[in-house]
């Protein structure tokens, strides 16, 4: 690999890791660290509005979401897990590690809706319905309305917003009226850039996490990572700056691969930029950027029907190289 390779394939936050320059990291690290983040939690049950005791931490969310349906499929042998493709990829595991059935929605997420999950064979009592909004990398967005049907409809959802901060939408407040029903999921690892050090959280009744605390492996969270997580909590208006950042560059990127009148680009969460070319397949345009250009990216072969090339939003002399090359080979 040359060294002057540009990484865009993964999902992560490439703009705001000198926010942690001011960050020191734990020098002793010989203990254990604490095993229910206790100040952890409670500066996220600032954040969210909630109480402790409504709080769990994982490493990272993805931890947390398979422990829920593990959960429910320990004492539900016919346990149902709902999804809706394209998402995150890790979804299916968390049905297929435990044996339960798996059904996949159709992209289009205004179908997301009580009466087509009935046509698709789930049962509310048997079924989580797994839901990213804004989901990942579509940016689509499932409405509080469609939340509330389900909810309504008996269904128990898991309103996974690890886009929140993307967004500034949540259903968190949801949680009084359906405590039994609903979790929300979040993750540091995108608006935060933690994805490296991993901390993901949920927001649920006390009841869900006390049920969720018994089958959490004990130091499931490092101790750099909880001090790190609340050096970000103290931070989040340099985050949120970040942010705007990186909604120009996605904005300014689109407009440029626009202006080349050569590739379709389709509309996605403001992290990515994702497009193909009419003629030159997609996994050589793929090819091409890494072997001509030295830049790499993600080929999604099933993103709505198309095979496309995801791109993740770095810093604009980045996303110059990128869409200079892509210039070149139009
Ligand atoms: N949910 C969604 C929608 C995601 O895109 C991701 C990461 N790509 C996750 C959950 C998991 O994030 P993490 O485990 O890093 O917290």
């Amino acid at each position: 690999m040359n060294e002057q390779t540009l990484h865009l394939q993964y999902g992560i936050n490439l703009h705001a890791d000198h926010i942690y320059d001011a960050y020191e990291p734990i020098k002793v690290t010989s203990a254990y660290p604490d095993p229910e983040a206790s100040a952890l939690r409670q500066a996220l049950a600032r954040y969210t509005n909630a109480t402790p005791d409504m709080v769990i931490c994982g490493n990272g969310s993805d931890e947390l979401l398979d422990i829920f349906v593990r959960m429910h499929a320990l004492v539900d042998k016919e346990q149902v897990l709902v999804i809706a493709p394209p998402t995150f990829y890790e979804y299916p595991k968390y049905a297929n590690r435990v044996g339960a059935k798996l059904i996949e929605l159709s992209p289009d997420r205004s179908l997301i809706a009580p009466g087509n999950l009935e046509e698709q064979g789930a049962t509310p009592e048997h079924t989580i319905v797994l839901i990213d909004s804004p989901s990942n990398p579509a940016g689509d967005i499932t409405s509080r309305e469609q939340v509330i049907d389900l909810l309504n409809g008996g269904y128990t959802v898991i309103a996974d917003e690890a886009y929140y901060e993307f967004y500034g939408q949540s259903v968190i407040d949801l949680l009084s009226t359906y405590p039994k029903q609903l979790a929300i999921s979040r993750t540091f690892s995108k608006f935060c850039a933690m994805s490296g050090s991993r901390l993901g959280y949920m927001v649920a009744s006390p009841h869900i996490i006390t049920r969720m605390n018994k089958l959490k492996p004990m130091f499931n969270v490092g101790s750099d990572t909880q001090a790190r997580a609340l050096f970000a909590l103290e931070h989040m208006a340099e985050f949120t700056q970040v942010l705007s950042g990186i909604k120009k560059v996605h904005h300014s990127t689109r407009a440029a691969i626009e202006a080349l009148h050569a590739y379709q680009l389709f509309s996605s969460l403001e992290l990515y930029v994702i497009f193909k070319h009419p003629t030159i397949p997609s996994p050589e345009l793929q090819n091409k950027l890494r072997e001509d250009f030295f830049i790499e990216t993600y080929l999604f072969d099933n993103f709505k029907g198309h095979s496309v090339i995801r791109a993740t939003c770095g810093k604009e002399a980045d996303m110059r190289r990128l869409t200079d090359a892509l210039a070149q080979i139009a």
